[in-house]
């Protein structure tokens, strides 16, 4: 926890000292203010960066989500952060590593602060109808191999979202969530030596107890679905996330379909 009133500003000695021995130590790179830092990962990427190359940012000018959509986070207030990884991989693997994210934020807020977090496919972090956080996954592929993946999360930490915010969508922070202001510094580590822990484990061909534990944290299994694309709305009911990361729906005809997480948003009833 950290005192009422007193913002603690990222720092890169008290992130590194949390991390201790880590991938995510070796390049880190801080930002007050940046376009995007999923954008600055790709050039670092392009420029041969190396796996682990973590870019931070207090603010983001030009922040985004999926389909050209607009991520916003006030100064020194929220996570913002991408990782640049180049796991030996073929593309379909590459879903696993936004569930790997998701999952080491969802464990690391609840040791920190015991709230629960779910997770809305394909890319969203809620708790009941309100959004607390965001990733975006993108990536470089030669010859069906991976040659880079950009992981982003954008995650509402101790920004309080005034009425005027929750008019336009639903957002939440930890800080409405649970009364709490944690250490940003605190948490990234915290999270970050998670996601490490996963990703040997995902190397190493160990992925099983990642499908379970994401279908466990998914708001929309089971519930009636809408998805929506550019020239179409699919309704069903969500039955499970395959292991490529698809959402498999029932629809009136007692008809199973597979949504691939493209470019289509999820709407549900609670
Ligand atoms: P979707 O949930 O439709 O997949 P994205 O993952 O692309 O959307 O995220 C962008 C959307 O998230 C924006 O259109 C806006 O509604 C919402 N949003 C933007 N900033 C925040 C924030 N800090 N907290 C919660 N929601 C946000």
């Amino acid at each position: 926890m950290e005192p009422q009133g007193i913002p603690e500003p990222l720092d890169k000695e008290t992130i590194i000292r949390g991390l201790g021995e880590s991938i995510f130590s070796r390049n880190i790179i801080l930002y007050q203010r940046i376009n995007s830092t999923n954008v600055l990962a790709k050039e670092l990427a392009l420029n041969g960066a190396p796996e682990g190359t973590l870019v931070l940012a207090e603010e983001q000018t030009a922040g985004k989500g999926r389909l050209n959509r607009k991520w916003l986070s006030p100064d020194r207030e929220n996570l913002l952060f991408t990782i640049l990884l180049r796991p030996p991989w073929d593309a379909d693997n590459i879903f696993l590593l936004t569930m790997i994210l998701a999952i080491s934020a969802i464990d690391a807020v609840k040791e920190m602060t015991g709230i629960d977090i779910m997770i809305k496919w394909p890319n969203d972090l809620y708790i009941r109808r309100n959004k607390l956080g965001g990733l975006l996954t993108e990536f470089s592929i030669k010859d069906r191999v991976v040659e880079h993946v950009i992981l982003g999360i954008g995650l509402n930490v101790n920004w309080m979202p005034g009425e005027e915010e929750r008019l336009h969508y639903p957002a939440t922070s930890i800080l409405a969530e649970s009364g709490m202001r944690v250490s940003r510094n605190e948490l990234l580590s915290r999270l970050l030596k998670r996601f490490e822990a996963s990703y040997e484990r995902a190397l190493a061909g160990d992925t099983d107890d990642l499908h379970i534990r994401w279908n466990e944290l998914s708001l929309v299994t089971g519930k009636d679905v809408e998805i929506i694309s550019q020239d179409d709305v699919i309704r069903g009911k969500a039955i499970a996330i395959d292991r490529s990361g698809a959402l498999i729906l029932n629809n009136s005809l007692g008809e199973e379909i597979k949504i691939l997480s493209g470019d289509v948003s999820l709407r549900f009833q609670v």
